[in-house]
């Protein structure tokens, strides 16, 4: 359980990394490209794309964050919607998923 949750917790500050830094790419347009961003800097020069890429690490983040409150709860391996235990498996490749495999197919 502690090592999911350290695997939460980094991947939390990656994302937060992540996200600040389209943000900061946004704010001063064509300025120095860090860089792993110059790595992307093909698929970056699009600012509808960086957008797109923003709200995706905005929307783990939110989603990693709700998973950290679960753990906290108690509640971390238990299924959000139906209330069953999560595969550990399934939190092993998935960490901030707070869905059982049968509900996470159901909602897409
Ligand atoms: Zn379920």
């Amino acid at each position: 359980m502690t090592d999911r949750k350290q695997q939460l917790e980094m991947l939390r500050d990656e994302l937060i990394d992540r996200f600040n830094r389209y943000k900061a790419h946004k704010e001063q347009r064509g300025g120095p490209l860090d860089k792993d961003m110059e790595e992307q800097s093909i698929e970056l020069q699009n600012d509808n794309v960086i957008e797109a890429l923003q709200q995706e690490a905005e929307d783990e983040l939110r989603q990693v964050v709700h998973a950290l409150e679960r753990i906290d709860d108690g509640e971390g391996d238990c299924c959000e919607q139906c209330g069953e235990v999560i595969d550990a498996r399934r939190l092993a490749a998935l960490p901030q998923t707070t869905l059982c495999r049968d509900c996470a197919e159901r909602t897409h």
